[in-house]
């Protein structure tokens, strides 16, 4: 129902999630994604994007069929909206 205000398309802009990414990192903490399908987080990132969803809640969009990262991708919650979320 909230979609439209909760979503953060972060295949659009990763400006500052990676600004913070970097603030938290160079304090020596550890940063995780969680949940990020690995498409949608550049590649300098991709090692903090584990595949974090479990089996049973995970699926893939037609449009990963032939995805060469696709054994590292959580992919998506089964839930994920079909007709919203990451433009690119
Ligand atoms: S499997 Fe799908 S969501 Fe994951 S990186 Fe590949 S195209 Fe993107």
């Amino acid at each position: 129902m909230n979609w439209n205000t909760l979503f953060f398309d972060s295949s659009n802009s990763f400006v500052e999630l990676g600004a913070g990414l970097d603030i938290v990192r160079s304090r020596g903490l550890e940063a995780k994604l969680y949940n990020f399908p690995l498409c949608t987080v550049p590649e300098a990132y991709r090692e903090l994007a584990p595949a974090t969803i479990s089996d049973w809640k995970k699926t893939y969009l037609e449009e990963c069929n032939g995805c060469a990262i696709k054994e590292h991708c959580g992919g998506f919650f089964e839930w994920h909206p079909k007709n919203h979320g990451y433009k690119r």
